[in-house]
């Protein structure tokens, strides 16, 4: 099957044709983003291979399915990014990737949270300045406090054991509750409480128009002063202009994200040599008490093998007209 893979970089190139040796597909790597104005680009293929700030919307997908594309498979799990609606209409079916490593992203969930708490980051910048002065690095003990999980599923449940490990009280909230978060000592609440009494709240929900800014001026109000919010999974979860007014007032004492709201036009690329127009982004780096990541938190060997190798079956079962485990509903 001719398949066109979208913001392909070079681990994309060199891991999906390794999945693909076997199966023999015909891959046409482009290192642009899918829109309306690249989408011709997939003209002829079959197949379209996307990432997470593609733009899959009834636009985009209306000329490539006039082009021929039957299906879209995005090497990701989450799929905000894709009208699930529009491509039904048009007979064009989608598939994305559940399962793949989730300590991935828990395990970074954990780095983010240590860094912005230790201040690690900072702490390096200055020791290869031949700075080892502490000032200014002080952080909390994880051990004994509330750390609160927004979505307990397959990361949420992993990023809450961890912490469990670490001794904290590990508190959730969920649409769907899971025995896994219970068994491992978790306890459900409902979200103001969650917010109330929790000395780190990370998300780990999906972006859906239910969830979108679920962290706003609101929610941040109700924070436990100083709390650390973390976000792994998807930055128009946070209303980041909010965000930035409880840093300045204290309410929030640290934010650690590895997505963010308008991340599309910024990440996976080298922009260390242009002038960055966007100043939210700006001003968050500008905090001491920040990190920001540029969604790395699924990058690593194992997980990428395997959204290589699922991508891949996905699209040789579709080739064979066979059941697709992975398809995206349309009223998902
Ligand atoms: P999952 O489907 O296993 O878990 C999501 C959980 O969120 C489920 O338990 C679900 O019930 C819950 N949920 C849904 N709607 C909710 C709501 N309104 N309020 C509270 N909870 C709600 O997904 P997962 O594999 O754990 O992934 C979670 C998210 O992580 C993905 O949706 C994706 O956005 C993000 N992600 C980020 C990266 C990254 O590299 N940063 C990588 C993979 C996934």
């Amino acid at each position: 099957m001719k398949i066109a893979v979208f913001s392909a970089r070079r681990y994309d190139k060199t891991m999906l044709a390794e999945a693909n040796a076997g199966a023999g597909h015909a891959l046409r790597f482009l290192e642009d983003r899918l829109t309306a104005a690249t989408a011709p680009l997939a003209e002829g293929c079959e197949a379209v291979c996307v990432f997470v700030n593609d733009n899959v919307d009834a636009e985009v997908l209306g000329i490539l399915a006039a082009q021929g594309t039957r299906l879209v498979a995005t090497r990701s799990t989450g799929y905000n990014h894709i009208d699930a609606q529009a491509a039904e209409r048009l007979g064009i079916a989608v598939v994305r990737v559940t399962d793949y490593s989730p300590h991935s992203v828990a395990e970074f969930a954990v780095g983010l949270l240590l860094a912005v708490n230790r201040k690690i980051a900072r702490a390096s910048t200055r020791t290869r300045d031949g700075n080892f002065d502490l000032d200014g690095l002080m952080g909390f003990d994880l051990h004994g406090k509330t750390v609160g999980v927004i979505g307990t599923g397959k990361i949420g449940v992993i990023f809450a054991r961890i912490m469990a490990g670490f001794g904290c009280t590990v508190v959730g909230y969920d649409k769907f509750p899971s025995p896994a978060f219970e068994t491992l000592g978790g306890r459900y609440v409902g979200i103001d409480e969650l917010l109330q009494c929790s000395d780190v709240v990370s998300l780990h929900c999906p972006l859906t128009p239910e969830t979108h800014h679920i962290v706003d001026a609101a929610s941040l109000a109700r924070v436990k002063r100083g709390c650390i919010l973390v976000n792994t999974s998807r930055g128009g979860l946070i209303d980041t202009e909010c965000a930035i007014a409880a840093l300045k007032s204290g309410q929030l004492g640290g934010l650690a994200i590895d997505v963010y709201e308008q991340e599309a036009s910024l990440f996976f690329q080298d922009l260390s040599s242009t002038i960055i127009t966007d100043d939210v982004i700006q001003r968050l780096v500008s905090f001491p008490n920040v990190i920001v990541t540029g969604h790395q938190a699924f990058f690593t060997v194992e997980a990428i093998g395997q959204i290589m190798r699922t991508t891949i079956e996905s699209i040789s079962d579709f080739e064979r007209g066979q059941p697709l485990r992975n398809r995206i509903p349309a009223n998902p």
